[in-house]
């Protein structure tokens, strides 16, 4: 699995804090713009926007990243995310029919219980499959689509994926979880250490959603892994909410 940040937006933490700052000043944006430069401030605020939850500002950043060599049981996971834009490689115009065009879960081990005898085996009926349809008059994709169906989850497969920040900050809330499979809970981690390369301040707030800097607490009820406290731990269920302290109803 390879993960590279390819492109993002010049100035992610600037273009946050000018969206930001623009909305309580009654300046123009270039002056956000110009304020949000200053680095001690634009640092500060970005880091009070991220904890207090201002997520439009977040979604003026976007973020491009390569990722190669998942699984399909992986990237199905992902494309679940619907705020955010992927391009994947097509089974249709590319032949995957290669032993290497599998991904196997490092838990199977070498006793595998046959995983590459299987994988052999696909791979031989995937080429029967295409020649039998070149051979009824199918060309090029029209071969491969059909004969991919045989095809696992385990199948390879590359993507683009593009995300603003407030949405890759979420995927990773949720995915980095024990809750979440381990690949792309891999995955993710790599798409952290490609950002933390470039934008550490960014990627400081690029953990699991029960840690500290995010939610604080697990919210994992019955299945939690027990490494931080449950919600009712630390915010008790009777905590007077609706309509809120300093509310008076009307006589
Ligand atoms: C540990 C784990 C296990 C999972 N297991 C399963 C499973 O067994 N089966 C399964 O089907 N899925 C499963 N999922 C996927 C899950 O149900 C979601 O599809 C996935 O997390 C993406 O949803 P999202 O809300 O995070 O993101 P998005 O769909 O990208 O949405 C982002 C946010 O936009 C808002 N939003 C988006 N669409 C709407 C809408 N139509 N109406 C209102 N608000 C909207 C919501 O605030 C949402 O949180 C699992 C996810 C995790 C993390």
């Amino acid at each position: 699995m390879k993960v590279t940040l390819l492109v993002h937006t010049p100035e992610p933490e600037r273009v946050t804090v000018a969206a930001a700052l623009l909305c309580y000043q009654k300046g123009s944006p270039e002056e956000a713009w110009e304020k949000a430069g200053k680095e001690s401030l634009r640092n500060r605020l970005f880091e009070e926007l991220v904890r207090q939850g201002h997520g439009s500002t977040l979604e003026h950043a976007s973020f491009t990243f390569g990722i190669e060599g998942i699984s399909r049981a992986c990237s199905h996971q992902l494309v679940r995310h619907r705020i955010a834009s992927y391009n994947q490689q097509s089974q249709r115009y590319v032949d995957v029919g290669d032993p290497d065009y599998f991904v196997k879960p490092e838990s199977l081990g070498d006793d595998d219980g046959g995983f590459e005898e299987v994988v052999a085996a696909t791979v031989t009926y995937y080429r029967e499959q295409i020649d039998r349809l070149k051979d009824a008059g199918k060309k090029g994709e029209q071969a491969q689509e059909d004969a991919r169906y045989i095809i696992p989850n385990a199948g390879r497969t590359n993507l683009i994926w593009t995300t603003n920040l407030r949405n890759l900050l979420h995927v990773v809330h949720i995915r980095m979880c024990t809750r979440a499979q381990w690949e792309i809970r891999k995955m993710l981690h790599l798409c952290r250490r490609a950002v933390a390369a470039e934008f550490p301040l960014i990627a400081k707030y690029m953990v699991v959603k029960c840690h500290p800097l995010a939610i604080g607490y697990c919210d994992e009820e019955f299945r939690s892994c027990g490494f931080r406290p449950l919600r009712e731990k630390v915010i008790p269920a009777d905590d007077a909410c609706p309509p809120g302290p300093g509310y008076k109803e009307e006589e």
